[in-house]
């Protein structure tokens, strides 16, 4: 695991002293905020209340963060910690005054915060099962924590136009979504030897896209360069004043996309002749093997490349898992003879490592009661409305409704859908763009006032080299979307079609549901103006 340099915990401690020049009136809070941001710390949509969201590098952490983790969401935010889909967690509700304690305890065991929010490298994303992935060509692990230490040194990582995020994905398949990214490493073997595809000037959000290839191959002694290269285009060429267009795949929409490569080529030389920044490749991470077969079928196991291990995913409903729960699965770890280890996922999960056999089905005692198994159930949401102070719809009360349609769908059919995506609003905090099926929150006119709404998505798709974003296919009010999955999966069940398919091949089926479901008559009229869980009519909390 990366070592925190005494510059990184430098930079942590600098919290509390520009928390107290804020609370002592030094600075105002206005001047307080952006630096707040590129820590980590927002403002919630609940007055008076705050957000932290520690770093979590590449999303590898030890049993010690974990029972940390708990132990302040229990002492300051309820007990409930968030998982996010960049490998993070957030911890939600909490008073400002308690954030210089809680960064205090979070440096007690290398949990930092640098990057975390604002205009910053954000934290750089990893293939959750790199170095256990029986499919992966090879682990990329090292390369995601040597593009962490490096960007972690600089001074001016907070300084960008807008955020920079990286991502390192283990084969083809991209977990760690390097397809759409500023940035993204997809491992490659070229003649026996290791190196990356290089994919760039990709993302969600406003104006989304899939990245472009910058390079077919490079060695993976390379990717500093191309991470420095990167860096600096968008310092020098990034929109300071549109945040809306500051992000990198803004200056290559001005540019087009060859002149953009060409000017990443340019910088990419520059960055070559001033600095020496190959990096030094450590021997894999060794594996060790046990007799212990788990012969069960539970969807939440994955069966690693080292017999007789397994690694365990686990995807709390909205991302959201009790400090008890998470207590439950320590104590579990702690108990063992031998090492298992964690990681979080992009999906708003965590990844159990290296647990054998004769072990899996004990910590699927302790998780099957706040997960599912099946894909299509655990849907990614962002924090939407409840939380996020730009967010439009409540995702968390959307998915809660989600819960009667998803459990009563069939096995065969269960297994054959995609996971749900869920954003708030256009931005995409929620993944929709690439989502088998997604969702993003709106707004629709009613007679009397706004009703909370979703635009529909289907068919994206994160595969290096396949990458497409989803298809909009219309509009549903937030209450019609459960009644209308439910109409989907039932012509889908019986198709037999796999989804995507059933998608592409049935446009005007597809089409008559979403008219049908976007009808404002089929809503009970004192629901009609209301997101779930509000009170206050839609637009007016
Ligand atoms: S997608 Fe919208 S609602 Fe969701 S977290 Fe992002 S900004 Fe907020």
């Amino acid at each position: 695991m990366f070592k925190l340099t005494d510059k990184i915990r430098k930079d942590q401690r600098g919290y509390r002293e520009n928390y107290n020049k804020m609370s002592e009136g030094k600075i105002s809070f206005d001047e307080f905020k952006p630096y707040a941001s590129s820590m980590g710390v927002y403002a919630q949509r609940e007055a008076g209340t705050f957000m932290i969201r520690p770093r979590i590098l590449s999303g590898i952490v030890s049993v010690m963060q974990l029972k940390k983790i708990s132990e302040i969401s229990k002492k300051f935010s309820y007990g409930k910690i968030h998982l996010t889909t960049r490998q993070d967690v957030q911890f939600h509700k909490l008073n400002i005054e308690d954030t210089p304690e809680i960064f205090d305890e979070m440096l007690k065991v290398d949990l930092i915060n640098k990057g975390a929010g604002g205009n910053s490298v954000r934290n750089v994303s990893c293939s959750p099962l790199s170095g256990v992935d029986r499919n992966e060509v090879f682990d990329v692990t090292q390369h995601s924590e040597s593009v962490t230490e490096h960007l972690l040194g600089l001074d001016n990582i907070c300084t960008l136009p807008r955020k920079y995020k990286i991502a390192f994905s283990n084969s083809k398949t991209d977990t760690a979504r390097a397809t759409v990214s500023d940035l993204g490493f997809v491992a490659k073997l070229v003649d026996g030897k290791r190196g990356f595809e290089v994919y760039g000037a990709g993302g969600l959000g406003g104006s989304p896209s899939v990245s472009i290839k910058l390079s077919e191959f490079i060695s993976e002694q390379e990717i500093l360069y191309y991470v420095k290269a990167m860096m600096d285009l968008f310092d020098a060429e990034g929109d300071r004043i549109n945040r809306n267009k500051a992000r990198i795949r803004f200056i290559r929409y001005r540019l087009g996309d060859e002149e953009f490569i060409k000017l990443f080529n340019s910088y990419l030389d520059a960055v070559k002749e001033k600095y020496d920044l190959r990096i030094n490749i450590k021997p894999d991470m060794e594996l060790s093997e046990s007799p212990h077969i788990y012969g069960g079928k539970d969807k939440r196991v994955e069966e690693q490349k080292n017999r007789g291990s397994y690694s365990l995913f686990v995807h709390p409903v909205n991302g959201d898992i009790m400090a008890d729960d998470l207590d439950n699965i320590i104590r579990y770890a702690e108990n063992l003879d031998y090492e298992i280890d964690f990681r979080l996922t992009g999906t708003q999960g965590i990844c159990i490592r290296n647990v054998r056999g004769n072990d899996v089905e004990g910590l699927l005692e302790i998780i099957r009661p706040f997960t599912r198994e099946y894909v299509v159930e655990n849907s990614v949401a962002c924090t939407g409305a409840a939380n996020c102070r730009i967010g439009l719809c409540n995702t968390n009360g959307l998915i809660e409704d989600l819960k009667e349609t998803l459990e009563s769908i069939d096995e065969g059919t269960g297994v054959k859908l995609p996971r749900i995506f869920v954003s708030g609003c256009k931005n995409s905090c929620g993944w929709h763009h690439i989502g088998g099926i997604g969702f993003a929150g709106r707004a629709l006119k009613g007679e009397k006032g706004s009703v909370p709404a979703y635009t529909v998505y289907f068919n994206g798709k994160v595969v290096a080299g396949e990458s497409r974003l989803a298809e909009s296919y219309g509009v549903i009010p937030a209450r019609n979307i459960s009644a209308f999955l439910k109409s989907l999966f039932k012509s889908f069940s019986v198709s037999g079609y796999e989804f995507e398919e059933f998608i592409s091949g049935n446009r005007a089926l597809i089409d008559e549901l979403v008219y049908e479901y976007s009808k404002l008559d089929r809503i009970d009229k004192d629901k009609l103006y209301f997101d779930f869980g509000f009170e206050s009519e839609f637009l007016k909390k």
